[in-house]
């Protein structure tokens, strides 16, 4: 399986067009009007509006004569009951086009609203892949952080505000019509962001690369976003102000969600989600120290596609090309100043079985290369410990 097959038959989908460049958030407006934007919804979280871009997006959609409102009531995680409270403030409003300005959460939390406003019902009734009930109004995703690729691909994480879990709802319906990748919004990312997202970028190439959903053309994608993070994110975390390192990252950010669009996820996500859901563990620190293990744990199931990663990194590291790999995120997690154990976190022994329980329900580890049962989730955070 770690050669996909073309003669097996795929599909490849890319629904999202790109405008990447320096200074390419000046032309929101104009391409809002392209898609028939003249009253828009703009989903950014207070984060992003501190640092001036959404005043910047404002200002692009105004010159372009079109009318807009702000949410923004939302934070890391957005969950259910915020999509609900921006959907209602949308109701008002009747914006015929929505633009995510921000990172991860202001995307998905654009998603969401998205999919309740044009498809009613909850966020529950979207779960999984594919659930909207009829076409969403179109939308555009100008990302200010490098990491989650939630600007190419369909999915929204929301969190069910009753139980802290974290729902993947997606359909391609709800994929941006347009995603602008302008370098100079992810300059003022501070150094655990950039890295947080970062990491996460780097697990989105790692894990969609082998993932049992992968294809000839997924692959091409989460190749080149390996190549581009792991040679860029170093270069990021020593000088932040590197902006060739940046836009390297925010290009491969890129190209792993239109990989996981196409090829999803594995194992490092489903052992994430639970530490972020009962132990308020950020995303890229969850999946950034599960990592390396699972790396390990896949070893020989995928060792082609292992070698080949392995080889775009320095050769002074161990020569097995798991091992090589792993070592090298969990330098990566050191340089950035993040966890590499869970006991590091305060998660100990005992809260094993339950975290290995939430994790075997995770539907993104069926796609992980090596089948894993409860009792090897169970092995691995213990191997985290
Ligand atoms: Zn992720």
């Amino acid at each position: 399986m770690s050669h996909p097959d073309a003669s097996a038959g795929f599909e490849f989908r890319a629904a999202t067009r790109l405008v990447a460049g320096r200074g390419t958030l000046a032309r929101l407006g104009e391409l809002a009007r392209d898609l028939g934007g003249r009253r828009v919804l703009v989903a950014s979280d207070p984060g992003v509006a501190r640092a001036g871009h959404t005043a910047a997006g404002l200002a692009a959609l105004a010159a372009a004569g079109v009318a807009t409102d702000v949410f923004d009531g939302f934070g890391e995680n957005p969950t259910t009951a915020q999509v609900e409270a921006g959907t209602a403030a949308a109701r008002l409003f009747r914006p015929d086009l929505i633009v995510g300005l921000g990172g991860g959460s202001s995307m998905d939390c654009a998603k969401g609203i998205n999919f309740l406003l044009s498809c009613g019902g909850t966020m529950h009734d979207y779960q999984g892949r594919g659930r909207a009930t009829g076409p969403l109004l179109p939308s555009i995703a100008v990302p200010t952080t490098a990491g989650t690729g939630s600007e190419t691909q369909s999915f929204a994480l929301i969190t069910d505000a009753a139980s802290g879990r974290k729902m993947a709802c997606g359909d391609p319906r709800a994929a941006f019509r347009v995603a602008i990748l302008d370098v100079e919004l992810t300059l003022t990312q501070p150094p655990r962001l950039a890295a947080l997202t970062g990491i996460d970028a780097v697990s989105h190439a790692l894990e969609s690369h082998v993932s049992r959903a992968a294809t000839p053309a997924s692959r091409i994608f989460s190749r080149e976003a390996w190549r581009l993070l792991s040679a860029g994110l170093p270069r990021v975390l020593a000088d932040g102000g590197d902006v060739r390192a940046r836009e390297a990252v925010q290009l491969g950010a890129a190209w792993a969600g239109l990989a996981i669009e196409n090829a999803m996820l594995g194992a490092a996500h489903a052992l994430a989600n639970p530490l972020t859901a009962t132990h308020a563990v950020v995303h890229g620190q969850a999946v950034g120290l599960m990592l390396p293990h699972v790396v390990r744990f896949n070893g020989g199931t995928c060792a082609a596609a292992y070698a080949d990663l392995a080889a775009d990194l320095a050769a002074d590291l161990a020569a097995a090309p798991p091992d090589r790999i792993a070592t090298w995120l969990t330098r990566l997690l050191r340089r950035a100043g993040l966890a590499t154990s869970l006991s590091g976190l305060g998660i100990e022994r005992p809260d094993i079985p339950s975290l290995a329980a939430a994790a075997a329900g995770q539907w993104t580890g069926g796609f992980n290369p090596r089948p894993v049962t409860a009792d090897d989730l169970a092995g691995l955070y213990d191997a985290a410990r």
